[in-house]
């Protein structure tokens, strides 16, 4: 099939990150502020049926993969039938969910009771830490153990899905749990990802810690990572084996490495803004498109022509050298 989403750079758009809500039960120090934020009222917020609709216009021009995310997704009342009913669209290939996992679990049983085949392909959970007293620290949730949240991994590897942990680590918080958090992947068949500290939102003021530094400090403990061939996800992320590992340790170089040139995403906020690069506010208010009537062929019209604006590059290396000031959080922006 054609891929009409394209940029004028040439690049192929085939990955759409969908925000289901702006809201969480979280409050990570790097994404938002501890008193939280205003969130948005339901009218402000897409209907499901408006993101399904979204969901197979994009899909009939290309768009292939498509990410759950939020705020927290598994907050939204419904997510669950509504990850099942993504899961049923046409011409989508992988559907994957990002959570911080607090509600896993009882989505876990309330997906059993909703029918076969409704979970997604791929679950990436957020876990920092391992240590209670850091995950209060850099979470702002005193009353849970974060290993309550890996004892789901055995369950998800169970149902054949592909299990990736996100980990961004931060200076003088959890800079020093980074092979412990990479020896997760040792015995099980899963992916340990570190993510750069990107400095958007509530993390300006905080201290990345660069891919290139949570290499060696794997390589110290574990010795050589190994390129993995082949392609893994759907992202930017990059893999490597450890001789004693059954799973894989990835690294997502947001700030220091460009992954730019072979950006495939594009990412649908909750309130139904279309945004075409994380740092920067172009984009299409599909929203009001919707609220003026507008049928899908328009709608797949607006959609083509805003993709072809697709920056080149994001500015995130940028803040850092030159102290530029980006207020948007992940969590609004759809992380
Ligand atoms: N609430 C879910 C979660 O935490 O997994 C999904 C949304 S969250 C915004 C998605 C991912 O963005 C998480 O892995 C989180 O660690 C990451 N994230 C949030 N703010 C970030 C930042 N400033 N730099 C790098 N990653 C960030
Ligand atoms: Fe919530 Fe995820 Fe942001 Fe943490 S990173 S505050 S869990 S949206």
């Amino acid at each position: 099939m054609i891929n009409e989403l394209k940029d004028s750079y040439g690049r192929a758009l085939d990955y759409l990150r969908v925000s289901i809500t702006d809201r969480c039960n979280l409050r990570c120090i790097y994404c938002m502020p501890p008193e939280g934020v205003q969130w948005k009222p339901h009218q402000n917020i897409l209907t499901f049926e408006q993101i399904i609709r979204i969901v197979k216009i994009a899909c009939g021009l290309g768009i292939r993969k498509i990410r759950v995310t939020g705020g927290e997704p598994l907050l939204r009342k419904g997510a669950a039938s509504f990850l099942k009913e993504l899961k049923t669209i046409h011409g989508i290939e992988n559907v994957s969910l990002t959570t911080n996992g607090l509600l896993l679990g009882a989505y876990l049983d309330e997906a059993q009771n909703i029918g076969e085949n409704v979970l997604p392909d791929s679950i990436n959970i957020s876990v920092d830490t391992l240590s209670r007293e850091i995950y209060k620290k850099m979470t702002l949730c005193d009353n849970l153990h974060p290993q309550s949240i890996l004892l789901l991994i055995d369950r998800l590897l169970e149902k054949q899905i592909t299990v990736k942990i996100n980990c961004v680590p931060v200076q003088s918080f959890n800079d020093d749990e980074i092979a412990s958090l990479a020896e997760l992947a040792k015995n099980k068949n899963i992916a340990v990802r570190f993510i750069e500290l990107m400095p958007i939102g509530a993390a300006s003021n905080l201290q990345f810690v660069s891919g290139a530094e949570v290499k060696k400090m794997i390589e110290k403990t574990f010795g050589a990572l190994t390129p993995c061939d082949g392609f893994y996800g759907n992202g930017p992320a990059v893999y490597y084996k450890l001789a004693s590992f059954t799973g894989k340790v990835g690294f997502i170089n947001a700030v220091t490495h460009g992954f730019c040139g072979t950006c495939n995403r594009l990412r649908l906020t909750s309130q139904g803004f279309l945004k075409l690069c994380l740092s920067n506010t172009l984009g299409l208010d599909l929203k009001t498109l919707i609220a003026a009537g507008a049928d899908d062929e328009e709608i797949a019209g607006a959609i083509i022509q805003a993709a072809a604006k697709k920056p080149r590059f994001h500015t995130l290396s940028n803040i850092y050298n030159e102290a530029e000031q980006h207020s948007e959080s992940m969590s609004k922006i759809g992380g």
